[in-house]
């Protein structure tokens, strides 16, 4: 299976760089970082200051330079939401996802920066928001990177691996259609 990273808007290259080899680890895939985007005017949200998770999956799908590859992820800085939510950490479709390193950061919650912890958090939302697109649904375990996560605590609860019931359902060979 082949995985690009496609940056939208401004985002640090090394923070992308950082998910390639988890990526490559979990899914046995090769990953790749493809090409900027921008932001698209059309998923912003002036009056929340946000962007709209499923809008900004469709720009990516149609302008991301995803040819060639089983799946693309986006990745930007910037806020995302879902009319009547607040906020997400990111968004599957059925062969893309996109991810925010918005709410990842130390420093939106008035704490000191953590690099590991970034890290660590951006793994665990990029491999999450992947095990969708590869017909992983959202499991209750609360270690299982599968658990739906609403908040930065349960995020960090949980860890980059799938538990022994996921794990073995990732359908890496190509496209599945869910
Ligand atoms: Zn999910
Ligand atoms: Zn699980």
């Amino acid at each position: 299976m082949r995985i690009t990273l496609i940056p939208i808007g401004k985002v640090d290259p090394a923070e992308i760089k950082m998910l390639e080899d988890p990526l490559k680890t979990e899914f046995s895939s090769d990953v790749t970082i493809g090409k900027k985007i921008p932001l698209p005017a059309a998923a912003r949200n002036a009056a929340r200051n946000q962007y709209d998770a499923e809008v900004m999956l469709e720009f990516l799908s149609l302008s991301g330079d995803s040819a060639g590859y089983d799946r693309a992820l986006g990745v930007t800085d910037v806020d995302l939401y879902l009319p009547g939510v607040n906020f997400v950490f990111g968004l599957a479709g059925r062969r893309n996802a996109v991810i925010s390193f918005h709410r990842l950061r130390q420093s939106f919650y008035g704490l000191p920066e953590d690099a590991e912890l970034f890290q660590r958090r951006a793994v665990v939302e990029a491999v999450h928001e992947m095990g969708h697109t590869l017909g992983l649904a959202h499991c209750g375990d609360p270690r299982c990177v599968m658990r739906f996560s609403n908040t930065i605590a349960e995020t960090d609860l949980k860890g980059p691996a799938f538990c022994t019931t996921c794990r073995p359902r990732v359908r890496t060979g190509g496209a599945t259609g869910r």
